[in-house]
């Protein structure tokens, strides 16, 4: 099978790596199709998954100005108007005055071999603090612990020190002026918040080096000796780890199978009005 050349990472290729090296080479390497349903029941994982990523249209366009009433009328799923009414009053709360929002941005810099890339849903700025927000649509409320230690969390704010100078007056932001808050669709309120300091700067940004380095002289891609990771997987067929897709309902302690149904930034298109 063809290898194609990588040049960039992102939270997700990193994630993917530290889950399953396998994965990681099947997905960003040999760019594998899916070619198995990651999660039984397929049907309404797929459309969770697709009102996942309308909501974070919606969300895009009210940010860039859309009017609010053009924007309501599209929310037209139970889930999306839930979503809907739940973001208009954290908005309302949360982002209203705020002077400078940044919605749809992409920063990016170099790692080891590679650019790092990260798409943000949004970063305010206000009183020189830096905050970064992502949208969730998870069913599950994840814990802190598990979110603090996924590799969003950690690229997000890392790169947002190293590659934000433009932002802040050509002036690099301190890790203690950044905070990164998740916000959940369905359970608005309770955002996961994690502000940042140096000292985890640097441990981040020593571990992504550590990372890049590691994948560009990675001598191959062994699966991982994990098996419950393969059950959401949609490679499981390929590597003879399962036929059946694992049930989410068995899955909801796993946030890695929620995650599977997550938004890529990278997949959203354009709404029309
Ligand atoms: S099925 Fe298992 S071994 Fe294969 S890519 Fe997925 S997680 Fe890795």
């Amino acid at each position: 099978m063809a290898s194609f050349q990588l040049n960039t990472l992102s939270q997700s290729s990193l994630q993917d790596y530290v889950d399953c090296a396998r994965r990681f080479q099947l997905r960003y390497l040999d760019r594998l199709s899916y070619p198995a349903v990651e999660a039984e029941p397929a049907l309404e994982n797929e459309k969770h998954q697709q009102e996942g990523e309308y909501f974070h249209r919606l969300v895009q366009q009210h940010l860039i100005g859309i009017p609010l009433e053009q924007i309501t009328k599209l929310a037209n799923t139970p889930n999306l108007q839930k979503w809907w009414e739940n973001f208009q009053s954290f908005s309302q709360k949360s982002l209203t005055g705020l002077t400078s929002q940044l919605p749809e941005i992409t920063l990016s810099a170099p790692l080891g071999n590679y650019r790092l890339l990260a798409k943000y849903d949004l970063i305010a700025i206000e009183n020189g603090k830096a905050i970064i927000y992502d949208w969730k649509t998870y069913r599950k409320r994840p814990r802190n612990e598990w979110l603090a230690a996924r590799l969003q969390t950690r690229v997000y704010r890392a790169l947002l020190v190293n590659a934000g100078a433009h932002l802040n007056n050509g002036q690099p932001f301190e890790p203690e002026q950044i905070e990164m808050i998740y916000w959940f669709a369905d359970f608005p309120d309770e955002p996961a918040r994690f502000e940042y300091t140096t000292a985890q700067y640097k441990r981040d940004w020593d571990t992504l080096t550590k990372l890049a380095d590691e994948i560009a002289s990675a001598p191959s891609y062994p699966l991982t000796d994990d098996r419950q990771k393969c059950a959401y997987c949609s490679y499981r067929s390929y590597c003879e780890r399962g036929i059946r897709a694992g049930e989410l309902d068995q899955a909801e302690t796993e946030m890695e199978a929620e995650e599977l149904f997550d938004v890529n930034f990278e997949q959203i298109g354009e709404i029309a009005f």
